[in-house]
């Protein structure tokens, strides 16, 4: 009898492969896990989708989406084999609206590219990933992702308008539309949004933009205590002026950093990074006000930069800060934790603990306005001491997270990398939920399976 992979050659012998090469190319994410599926197909377009779905649906086959496997918890990871759907072609920009304030895209879009393209017609589509020139928004919606300016402009959620989705059984659902409100039926769309492949594939988004804004200004400040930041903080968003994105790094962070870059960072334990955007008058009366309440708390640095250039110059050593951890050569264990604002200082204390405890290094930085950081445990793998150690530290992080009423990922996911806490993070009526629209939408379990449902 033919064997599955062999149908599929026959039936699409341009877009689907079992090439050595691209088994392996298509196990992994940024995450640590790797596995190779049995084919990989490369759809142009809805029908191919069908097509491939109809195909699996009748056989019982596991497919697993693929964006710009940059995700960061091994969602895109075929764990049971079968077929990766890499929709890496399917990357076409349909319609940019300027009036409706609509884009019409195809999933394998790079974020950044759109954000580029819209720019030029002087709109603004704001989630902003820090893999945003290799993610795609086909990824974005699977996660739901988030960055630096979630604080004023919200997650990706808050720019889905509508979207058409190829469920497991090769049928076409279209949620949602192009207006900016809609009440009809229930809110399917966000159903599908941050549900990580596990209910359907993503085919074709409706996005909403945004006017760009005329001008942006940055602030960045060094401080010699954390805990002056973490109290500028409170003030900054207790002001009644909501910045666009305002981050902070700890000692750790900007201890690497220094190493990596020769001592361009200076030697302080705290630092804060705050941008605001809007009209032009609006913007340099804020920065103004900011600064003020900046300069309250004694920086030991503190920077203003106006315009897009000169801010890019701040983001840029921002950007350091994770590149420095990366260079150090240990497994970088970024978990995305997400705690009440009121909790960043016991978050901070916390890696400083955890650092103590398990000899580990502990490095946070993030979205202090999110209480979205990112706690770095930096591990050596090749150490089964230390994996056991990373492994008991995480078990305290993602215990005190969820004490403190906070969530396991702001922005990442479950996948698998957190698969072994989403039983702690949620109740037990809540996973049953999730069972039970899971069989709904996908009562074969072929799509993305092994994974938190
Ligand atoms: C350096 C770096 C920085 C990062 N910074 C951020 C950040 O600031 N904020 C943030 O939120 N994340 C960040 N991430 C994580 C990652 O970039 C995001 O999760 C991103 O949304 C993943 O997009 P992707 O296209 O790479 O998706 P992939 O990794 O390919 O897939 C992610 C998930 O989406 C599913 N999927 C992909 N396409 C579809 C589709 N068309 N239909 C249905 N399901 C689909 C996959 O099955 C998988 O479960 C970062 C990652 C890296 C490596």
């Amino acid at each position: 009898m033919e064997l599955w992979t062999e149908e599929l050659h026959r039936l699409f012998p341009d877009k689907f492969s079992t090439s050595e090469e691209k088994l392996s190319k298509y196990a992994t994410d940024a995450w640590l896990l790797s596995r190779a599926p049995d084919g990989v197909f490369f759809p142009e377009s809805k029908e191919d989708v069908v097509a491939l779905m109809q195909f699996a649906f009748s056989r019982g086959i596991y497919v697993t989406a693929r964006g710009g496997g940059r995700g960061y918890v091994g969602g895109a990871v075929p764990v049971k084999g079968g077929v990766v759907v890499s929709f890496e072609k399917m990357n076409r920009v349909k319609e940019i609206h300027p009036i409706d304030g609509v884009a019409v895209v195809e999933p394998g879009v790079i974020t950044g590219v759109l954000q580029a393209k819209v720019k030029e017609m002087g709109l603004f589509y704001p989630p902003d990933p820090a893999s945003v020139m290799e993610c795609t928004i086909g990824g974005n919606v699977a996660t739901n992702a988030g960055g630096p300016r979630c604080l004023k402009y919200g997650v990706t959620r808050n720019y889905i308008l509508g979207l058409e989705v190829v469920l497991s059984d090769g049928s076409v659902a279209k949620v949602g539309g192009r207006t900016i409100k809609n009440k009809t039926g229930f809110d399917l769309t966000s159903l599908f949004v941050g549900s990580e492949g596990m209910l359907g594939l993503v085919t074709e988004i409706t996005l909403k933009l945004l006017p760009f804004p005329p001008l942006k200004a940055c602030l960045s400040a060094y401080f010699e205590r954390m805990d002056q930041a973490i109290l500028c903080v409170n003030k900054i968003l207790s002001s009644g002026v909501l910045p666009a994105a305002l981050e902070i790094a700890d000692r750790f962070t900007l201890q690497c950093a220094r190493e990596f870059t020769k001592g361009e960072i200076p030697p302080f334990d705290a630092h804060i990074l705050l941008e605001t955007d809007g009209s032009i008058g609006a913007v340099h009366s804020d920065i103004e006000f900011f600064e003020k309440i900046l300069r309250e708390f004694q920086p030991k640095e503190l920077t203003r930069a106006v315009g897009e250039e000169a801010c890019e110059k701040l983001w840029e050593s921002r950007r350091l800060f994770s590149m420095s951890l990366k260079a150090s050569g240990l497994t970088k264990l970024n978990e995305d934790v997400t705690v009440p604002r009121s909790r960043l200082a016991d978050l901070i204390s916390l890696g400083e603990h955890l650092q103590r405890h398990y000899g580990l290094i502990v490095a946070c930085f993030g979205h202090a306005g999110d209480g979205n950081i990112h706690v770095n445990l930096m591990v050596d793998w090749s150490k089964k001491e230390n994996r056991d150690k990373a492994e008991e530290a995480l078990n305290v992080l993602f215990d005190s997270v969820i004490l403190w009423n906070g969530s396991i990922t702001g922005e990442h996911g479950i996948g698998i990398a957190k698969l072994p806490w989403w039983n702690k993070a949620v109740s037990q009526q809540t996973r049953l939920l999730h069972e039970k629209i899971k069989k709904a939408l996908d009562p074969k379990g072929i799509l993305n399976p092994g994974k938190f449902v």
